[in-house]
């Protein structure tokens, strides 16, 4: 415990702030010269801090619902209809299951299908070739490891809203989660029309009581002794990197919880004449227009937008 608070660090609290821009607009220039100023910023730069959400894994090849969910939650369709919730991974998953038998048997799916055993990675590699040499970091609201499996190392991640891997006491009792690769296997094995073993169904260890995925959804979610880690490890890299030459390079941030990513980005290349903001996003790549030249904003297909800055970087 001692050695927590000994290196000068922004506290993750400190990060979050920041608020909806009055200023938003998408950039009026062409493309190919987004590209061109994205490519320069980031080779100019020294650190590079990553700001991942869902649209990363997305534009990476990660698929939630249409087809897909068809294909892989048939079984699940056919029990609780398709309705309001079996339609996609995101709205399934607030099912209100009838007991915690049939709770795991989706989850456990979920999980393996949406993260466990997900290998989106192409994407995440060539981004990571390109930016070979920068002093890295990523902070991420996705849940599926795909930048870690990518090789990025687990030190250089923040992953805030959980993890597929793993499981927590309902209530948060305790400030324990516990990695459940090896029973999601064993429950997707065992699955019968929807339902697990009754003696597959995890308790906590501490209450007894219910067990959960360690996903944010409530304010029950336990942020671990790895989180704290992680989070202290982002602090630092902040701290280090506020009067360097930095690039914040976000990915697919949508506005679902923009008060993680998007909103402090905006605030810190505000606050910071060295630190610039590059926004990659389908749809959502507005920037404040009071950025000015210190933000670029690529509104387009981002598996493209990756490429061809990083075919200008490599
Ligand atoms: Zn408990």
């Amino acid at each position: 415990m001692f050695s927590r608070n000994t290196k000068k660090r922004t506290r993750f609290s400190d990060f979050l702030s920041g608020d909806y821009a009055r200023d938003y607009i998408y950039q009026d220039i062409p493309y190919t010269g987004q590209i061109d100023r994205a490519a320069k910023l980031l080779s100019e730069a020294d650190y590079v801090l990553l700001g991942a959400g869902a649209g990363m894994s997305t534009a990476a090849g990660a698929e939630y619902g249409g087809r897909f969910f068809e294909e892989n939650f048939a079984e699940f369709q056919k029990i609780y209809g398709k309705g309001l919730y079996m339609q996609d991974m995101y709205s399934a998953g607030f099912y209100p299951f009838p007991d915690q038998e049939s709770k795991w048997g989706y989850w456990a799916h979920q999980a393996l299908l949406a993260g466990i055993d997900l290998d989106v990675t192409p994407l995440h590699k060539t981004l990571l070739d390109a930016l070979t040499g920068k002093k890295l970091f990523l902070l991420s609201t996705n849940a599926d490891h795909q930048f870690e499996k990518a090789g990025l190392p687990t030190e250089k991640i923040f992953q805030t809203q959980g993890s597929y891997r793993l499981i927590q006491c309902r209530r948060g009792c305790h400030p324990k989660t516990y990695d459940a690769e090896a029973l999601f296997r064993q429950m997707e094995r065992e699955r019968v029309d929807g339902r697990i073993p009754h003696e597959l169904v995890p308790k906590c260890p501490v209450c007894g009581g219910e067990m959960t995925m360690n996903l944010r959804v409530d304010d029950h979610f336990v942020e671990d002794e790895n989180w704290h880690d992680a989070e202290e490890r982002f602090g630092c890299f902040l701290s280090e990197c506020k009067d360097k030459k930095t690039v914040l390079l976000e990915l697919g941030v949508g506005f679902n919880t923009p008060t993680i990513i998007r909103f402090p980005f905006e605030k810190l290349v505000r606050e910071h004449e060295n630190i610039t903001l590059i926004r990659l996003s389908r749809s959502k790549a507005m920037v404040p227009a009071s950025l000015g030249d210190r933000a670029v904003g690529i509104n387009a297909d981002m598996a493209q937008s990756i490429e061809d800055i990083a075919r200008i970087l490599v």
